[in-house]
Protein backbone atom coordinates (compact mmCIF):
# COMPACT_ATOMS: atom_id res chain seq x y z
CA UNK A 1 0.00 0.00 0.00
CA UNK A 2 2.94 2.16 0.56
CA UNK A 3 6.80 1.88 0.65
CA UNK A 4 9.22 4.07 2.11
CA UNK A 5 12.71 3.85 0.52
CA UNK A 6 15.66 5.51 1.87
CA UNK A 7 13.58 8.53 3.52
CA UNK A 8 15.50 11.78 5.15
CA UNK A 9 14.15 14.54 6.51
CA UNK A 10 16.26 17.70 7.67
CA UNK A 11 15.44 21.00 9.39
CA UNK A 12 18.10 23.53 9.80
CA UNK A 13 20.46 21.44 10.80
CA UNK A 14 18.58 18.89 12.74
CA UNK A 15 18.26 15.58 10.75
CA UNK A 16 15.28 14.10 11.99
CA UNK A 17 14.59 11.11 9.47
CA UNK A 18 17.85 8.98 9.10
CA UNK A 19 16.83 7.00 5.63
CA UNK A 20 13.83 5.51 6.69
CA UNK A 21 12.57 2.12 4.96
CA UNK A 22 9.30 1.41 5.64
CA UNK A 23 6.78 -1.47 3.81
CA UNK A 24 2.93 -1.38 4.95
CA UNK A 25 1.47 -3.67 3.06
CA UNK A 26 -2.44 -3.85 2.27
CA UNK A 27 -4.93 -4.28 5.55
CA UNK A 28 -1.76 -4.20 7.57
CA UNK A 29 -1.88 -2.87 10.86
CA UNK A 30 1.39 -0.93 12.55
CA UNK A 31 1.72 0.42 15.09
CA UNK A 32 4.74 3.69 15.91
CA UNK A 33 6.14 3.52 19.35
CA UNK A 34 9.29 5.66 20.21
CA UNK A 35 10.09 8.68 22.68
CA UNK A 36 9.41 12.41 22.42
CA UNK A 37 11.03 14.01 19.00
CA UNK A 38 11.87 10.66 18.05
CA UNK A 39 10.58 11.46 14.66
CA UNK A 40 7.22 9.90 14.07
CA UNK A 41 4.89 12.75 13.59
CA UNK A 42 7.03 13.72 10.63
CA UNK A 43 7.48 10.00 9.35
CA UNK A 44 3.36 10.36 9.37
CA UNK A 45 3.47 14.06 7.99
CA UNK A 46 5.67 12.93 5.01
CA UNK A 47 3.64 9.76 4.09
CA UNK A 48 1.07 12.27 3.47
CA UNK A 49 3.10 15.21 1.81
CA UNK A 50 2.39 17.44 5.01
CA UNK A 51 6.02 17.76 4.80
CA UNK A 52 8.13 17.43 2.64
CA UNK A 53 10.59 15.09 1.95
CA UNK A 54 14.61 15.35 1.57
CA UNK A 55 16.37 12.39 0.72
CA UNK A 56 14.56 8.78 -0.54
CA UNK A 57 11.14 7.98 -1.79
CA UNK A 58 7.90 7.71 -0.97
CA UNK A 59 5.46 5.38 -3.06
CA UNK A 60 1.63 5.44 -2.50
CA UNK A 61 -0.12 2.36 -4.05
CA UNK A 62 2.87 2.41 -6.38
CA UNK A 63 2.93 5.97 -7.33
CA UNK A 64 5.70 8.46 -6.73
CA UNK A 65 4.19 10.67 -3.94
CA UNK A 66 5.48 15.02 -4.27
CA UNK A 67 7.68 14.03 -6.75
CA UNK A 68 8.71 13.11 -10.32
CA UNK A 69 12.28 11.58 -11.77
CA UNK A 70 13.56 12.73 -14.96
CA UNK A 71 17.04 12.46 -16.06
CA UNK A 72 17.93 10.62 -12.94
CA UNK A 73 17.03 14.14 -11.11
CA UNK A 74 14.02 14.68 -8.77
CA UNK A 75 11.61 17.86 -9.32
CA UNK A 76 8.66 18.54 -7.26
CA UNK A 77 5.25 17.77 -8.48
CA UNK A 78 2.20 19.74 -9.04
CA UNK A 79 0.47 20.65 -6.60
CA UNK A 80 -2.46 18.95 -8.23
CA UNK A 81 -0.90 15.54 -9.38
CA UNK A 82 1.05 15.96 -5.74
CA UNK A 83 -2.63 15.83 -4.56
CA UNK A 84 -4.32 13.38 -6.73
CA UNK A 85 -1.78 11.15 -4.99
CA UNK A 86 -1.72 12.12 -1.32
CA UNK A 87 -5.82 11.48 -2.12
CA UNK A 88 -5.35 7.66 -1.02
CA UNK A 89 -3.85 8.42 2.50
CA UNK A 90 -6.32 9.83 5.20
CA UNK A 91 -5.21 11.18 8.26
CA UNK A 92 -5.98 11.85 11.97
CA UNK A 93 -4.55 14.00 14.28
CA UNK A 94 -4.06 14.76 17.54
CA UNK A 95 -6.04 17.43 17.26
CA UNK A 96 -9.12 16.86 15.40
CA UNK A 97 -9.25 20.44 13.90
CA UNK A 98 -13.29 20.35 13.34
CA UNK A 99 -14.93 23.62 12.07
CA UNK A 100 -16.78 25.05 14.36
CA UNK A 101 -19.27 26.42 12.61
CA UNK A 102 -19.91 23.32 11.01
CA UNK A 103 -22.45 20.34 12.16
CA UNK A 104 -20.71 16.86 12.36
CA UNK A 105 -22.41 15.89 8.79
CA UNK A 106 -20.75 19.39 7.37
CA UNK A 107 -17.38 18.77 8.49
CA UNK A 108 -17.63 14.79 7.60
CA UNK A 109 -18.62 16.46 3.51
CA UNK A 110 -16.43 19.66 3.25
CA UNK A 111 -14.19 18.35 1.37
CA UNK A 112 -16.08 16.08 -0.17
CA UNK A 113 -17.37 18.77 -1.62
CA UNK A 114 -14.76 21.00 -2.49
CA UNK A 115 -12.17 18.39 -3.10
CA UNK A 116 -14.26 15.69 -4.77
CA UNK A 117 -16.86 17.67 -6.49
CA UNK A 118 -19.70 16.33 -5.51
CA UNK A 119 -22.92 17.64 -5.10
CA UNK A 120 -24.53 17.67 -1.57
CA UNK A 121 -26.58 14.82 -2.01
CA UNK A 122 -23.76 12.59 -3.43
CA UNK A 123 -21.60 14.17 -0.54
CA UNK A 124 -24.29 13.61 2.57
CA UNK A 125 -24.95 9.89 1.47
CA UNK A 126 -21.20 9.37 2.18
CA UNK A 127 -20.84 11.84 4.71
CA UNK A 128 -23.73 10.18 6.56
CA UNK A 129 -22.15 6.31 6.24
CA UNK A 130 -18.95 7.65 7.64
CA UNK A 131 -21.08 8.86 10.84
CA UNK A 132 -22.32 5.14 10.99
CA UNK A 133 -19.41 3.91 10.64
CA UNK A 134 -17.92 5.70 13.95
CA UNK A 135 -21.28 5.41 15.82
CA UNK A 136 -22.23 9.16 15.28
CA UNK A 137 -24.86 8.88 12.99
CA UNK A 138 -27.42 10.49 15.35
CA UNK A 139 -25.26 13.43 15.87
CA UNK A 140 -24.80 14.29 12.63
CA UNK A 141 -26.42 17.98 13.11
CA UNK A 142 -25.35 18.42 16.32
CA UNK A 143 -22.26 21.04 16.33
CA UNK A 144 -19.15 20.20 17.58
CA UNK A 145 -19.46 22.32 20.63
CA UNK A 146 -22.01 20.07 21.39
CA UNK A 147 -19.72 17.07 21.11
CA UNK A 148 -17.52 15.30 24.05
CA UNK A 149 -13.89 15.15 22.79
CA UNK A 150 -14.48 11.28 21.93
CA UNK A 151 -16.83 11.97 19.67
CA UNK A 152 -15.29 14.81 17.92
CA UNK A 153 -12.77 12.69 17.48
CA UNK A 154 -14.73 9.89 15.63
CA UNK A 155 -16.14 12.53 13.70
CA UNK A 156 -12.59 13.16 12.22
CA UNK A 157 -12.09 9.95 11.58
CA UNK A 158 -15.48 10.31 10.00
CA UNK A 159 -13.77 12.97 7.73
CA UNK A 160 -10.86 10.73 7.06
CA UNK A 161 -13.15 8.11 6.27
CA UNK A 162 -15.38 9.83 3.59
CA UNK A 163 -12.96 10.10 1.57
CA UNK A 164 -12.18 6.47 0.52
CA UNK A 165 -8.76 6.12 1.71
CA UNK A 166 -6.79 3.31 1.12
CA UNK A 167 -4.48 3.60 4.11
CA UNK A 168 -5.33 5.79 7.25
CA UNK A 169 -2.80 7.50 9.30
CA UNK A 170 -3.49 8.00 13.13
CA UNK A 171 -0.91 10.35 15.48
CA UNK A 172 -1.38 9.99 18.83
CA UNK A 173 -5.32 10.12 18.05
CA UNK A 174 -6.31 9.69 21.28
CA UNK A 175 -3.52 11.63 23.27
CA UNK A 176 -6.03 14.94 24.02
CA UNK A 177 -8.73 13.27 25.32
CA UNK A 178 -9.56 13.21 28.91
CA UNK A 179 -8.88 9.53 30.10
CA UNK A 180 -12.42 8.17 30.17
CA UNK A 181 -13.18 8.90 26.15
CA UNK A 182 -10.14 7.17 24.96
CA UNK A 183 -11.77 3.77 25.07
CA UNK A 184 -14.56 5.24 22.96
CA UNK A 185 -12.06 6.34 19.98
CA UNK A 186 -10.09 3.50 20.37
CA UNK A 187 -13.11 0.71 20.08
CA UNK A 188 -13.66 2.51 16.57
CA UNK A 189 -10.37 2.17 15.34
CA UNK A 190 -9.97 -1.37 16.24
CA UNK A 191 -13.39 -1.93 14.18
CA UNK A 192 -11.65 -0.29 11.33
CA UNK A 193 -8.72 -2.30 11.73
CA UNK A 194 -11.10 -6.05 11.76
CA UNK A 195 -12.88 -4.78 8.88
CA UNK A 196 -8.85 -4.96 7.12
CA UNK A 197 -7.72 -1.11 6.68
CA UNK A 198 -4.63 -0.42 6.66
CA UNK A 199 -3.75 1.52 9.33
CA UNK A 200 -0.34 2.90 10.92
CA UNK A 201 -1.15 4.52 14.00
CA UNK A 202 1.68 6.54 16.30
CA UNK A 203 0.33 6.09 19.63
CA UNK A 204 1.48 5.42 23.62
CA UNK A 205 -1.40 2.75 23.72
CA UNK A 206 0.61 0.04 24.48
CA UNK A 207 -2.49 -1.85 25.03
CA UNK A 208 -4.47 -1.67 21.55
CA UNK A 209 -0.81 -1.97 19.57
CA UNK A 210 -0.56 -5.19 22.01
CA UNK A 211 -4.08 -6.16 20.26
CA UNK A 212 -4.26 -4.64 17.58
CA UNK A 213 -1.19 -4.03 15.28
CA UNK A 214 0.52 -6.86 13.09
CA UNK A 215 3.83 -4.99 13.49
CA UNK A 216 5.13 -2.74 15.66
CA UNK A 217 7.83 -0.23 15.22
CA UNK A 218 10.00 1.52 18.14
CA UNK A 219 11.63 4.81 16.51
CA UNK A 220 14.80 6.60 18.29
CA UNK A 221 16.81 9.33 16.63
CA UNK A 222 14.65 9.46 13.11
CA UNK A 223 15.16 5.37 12.68
CA UNK A 224 13.37 2.53 13.10
CA UNK A 225 15.38 0.59 15.64
CA UNK A 226 13.42 -1.99 16.19
CA UNK A 227 10.60 -3.60 14.59
CA UNK A 228 8.17 -6.82 14.90
CA UNK A 229 4.97 -8.37 16.02
CA UNK A 230 3.78 -6.86 19.25
CA UNK A 231 4.16 -10.06 21.17
CA UNK A 232 7.58 -10.23 20.06
CA UNK A 233 8.75 -7.13 20.55
CA UNK A 234 7.43 -6.54 23.80
CA UNK A 235 8.40 -9.43 25.62
CA UNK A 236 11.70 -9.18 24.11
CA UNK A 237 13.27 -6.57 23.05
CA UNK A 238 16.68 -6.69 21.08
CA UNK A 239 17.97 -3.37 21.28
CA UNK A 240 18.79 -1.66 24.88
CA UNK A 241 17.31 1.46 23.48
CA UNK A 242 13.44 -0.14 23.15
CA UNK A 243 13.93 -2.27 26.45
CA UNK A 244 14.48 0.99 28.44
CA UNK A 245 11.91 2.73 26.48
CA UNK A 246 9.10 0.32 27.37
CA UNK A 247 10.38 0.03 31.01
CA UNK A 248 9.38 3.74 31.21
CA UNK A 249 5.81 2.30 30.59
CA UNK A 250 5.30 0.01 33.04
P1 LIG B 1 6.32 13.50 20.01
O1 LIG B 1 6.24 12.12 20.63
O2 LIG B 1 6.68 14.54 21.02
O3 LIG B 1 5.09 13.84 19.22
P2 LIG B 1 7.69 12.89 17.52
O4 LIG B 1 8.38 11.57 17.59
O5 LIG B 1 6.39 12.96 16.84
O6 LIG B 1 7.57 13.46 19.02
P3 LIG B 1 8.50 14.91 15.65
O7 LIG B 1 7.36 15.83 15.95
O8 LIG B 1 8.47 14.18 14.37
O9 LIG B 1 8.72 13.88 16.84
O10 LIG B 1 9.81 15.78 15.74
C1 LIG B 1 11.09 15.25 15.48
C2 LIG B 1 12.10 16.38 15.51
O11 LIG B 1 11.85 17.29 14.45
C3 LIG B 1 12.09 17.21 16.78
O12 LIG B 1 13.40 17.51 17.11
C4 LIG B 1 11.33 18.46 16.37
O13 LIG B 1 11.75 19.54 17.13
C5 LIG B 1 11.71 18.60 14.92
N1 LIG B 1 10.69 19.26 14.11
C6 LIG B 1 9.44 18.78 13.86
N2 LIG B 1 8.75 19.60 13.06
C7 LIG B 1 9.56 20.66 12.82
C8 LIG B 1 9.44 21.86 12.05
N3 LIG B 1 8.33 22.15 11.36
N4 LIG B 1 10.49 22.70 12.02
C9 LIG B 1 11.63 22.43 12.70
N5 LIG B 1 11.82 21.32 13.43
C10 LIG B 1 10.81 20.43 13.49
MG1 LIG C 1 4.49 13.52 17.42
Amino acid sequence: AIQLRGVGKTFGSNTVLKGVDLDIERSERVCVIGPSGSGKSTLLRCMVFLETYDEGEIYVEGRLLGYSISDGTRKKDSEVQTANVRRNVGMVFQQFNLWPHMTALGNVIAALRIVKGMTRAEAEKIGREALETVGLAHKADAYPDRLSGGQQQRVAIARALAMNPSILLFDEPTSALDPELVGEVLEVMRQLASQGMTMVVVTHEMGFAAEVADRVIFMDGGSIVEAGPPQRLFSKPESPRLAQFLDTWK
